[in-house]
């Protein structure tokens, strides 16, 4: 029956899903408000600061019994609604403690590393998987053999890593974890649902590294270069002048991972690569 409703999107029993508008980046526009459950429902992320949407997002969760807002993390993309739907529903909100320490509401339900979220249609177990954002979770039910991902992946593209909570350490952690669990279906916060899981968080983790290889090999052609110059050196073309400073952050990111690992040296914000 939920098929005839406009914006709610089934994807299987006890799973559906409502995109809406959000202060996301590009080329993401929407933020998915996943619906587990059948009657009495948990909610994932309603992102939207926008009162339309807002209130187009309470007129469709009228048909169900809200009980619980469950917060993936803490950026604005993702919580924008949460007092608005708090409102109206009466629904507790749940997060991560590290989660709850950084938002301005009340969070009343705490979810950590093998918490259990129950709906009139299975369970959801919870991972704590940071990386991308302290507090950031996701979760997996076993016999569906879905994953909600929130911004651990997204199918339109990398996901955004800002030191310093945005690790590359912890996120490929983070990732080899939930890849584990072998999900065959990722449900993101952002763009489609991935139906090949376990392969698509195997390509994530595999990204990653050959981008730490191509900022190796930059430096090895190129010794003594700065942030700039790396990250013009690996996106000069394929993306567009105004994201470079996005780019930045994400290259800053690999640079510490490599400077861990001791990889790369940087020395007065020039960066070399250290011989193997
Ligand atoms: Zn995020």
């Amino acid at each position: 029956m939920n098929d005839q409703i406009e914006g709610l999107h089934r994807v299987c029993p006890g799973v559906q899903v409502i995109p809406v508008k959000s202060p996301t980046l590009p080329p993401a526009t929407t933020t998915n408000v996943w619906v587990l459950g059948e009657h009495h429902v948990t909610i994932v992320d309603p992102a939207s600061p926008y009162p339309e949407e807002q209130e187009r997002l309470d007129e469709i969760l009228e048909m169900f019994m809200v009980e619980r807002i469950l917060l993936t993390h803490h950026h604005h993309d993702h919580i924008g609604g949460v007092e608005a739907i708090q409102k109206t529903t009466g629904a507790k909100i749940a997060a991560h403690p590290a989660t709850r320490d950084k938002v301005k509401f009340e969070v009343s339900e705490l979810l950590e590393e093998g918490s259990v979220v129950d709906t009139d249609s299975g369970f959801w177990k919870v991972l704590h998987t940071p990386g991308h954002a302290d507090g950031h979770i996701v979760l997996f039910n076993g016999g569906l053999s879905a994953m909600v991902a929130g911004d651990m992946v997204s199918g339109l593209s990398s996901i955004l890593l800002d030191p310093p909570e945005g690790e590359l350490g912890q996120y490929l952690a983070s990732l080899e974890r939930m890849r584990t669990l072998s999900p065959e279906l990722l449900l993101p916060a952002h763009g489609p649902v991935i139906t090949d899981g376990t392969a698509f968080l195997a390509e994530t983790i595999a990204h990653r590294h050959s981008r730490s290889t191509q900022i190796i090999s930059t430096l090895a052609a190129t010794a003594g270069q700065g942030l700039k110059g790396i990250t013009k050196h690996i996106y000069a073309g394929l993306i567009p002048e105004d994201f470079l400073p996005i780019a930045e952050r994400q290259v800053l990111c690999h640079l510490r991972w490599l400077e861990g690992k001791g990889r790369v040296v940087n020395a007065d914000g020039k960066y070399h690569a250290v011989s193997p």
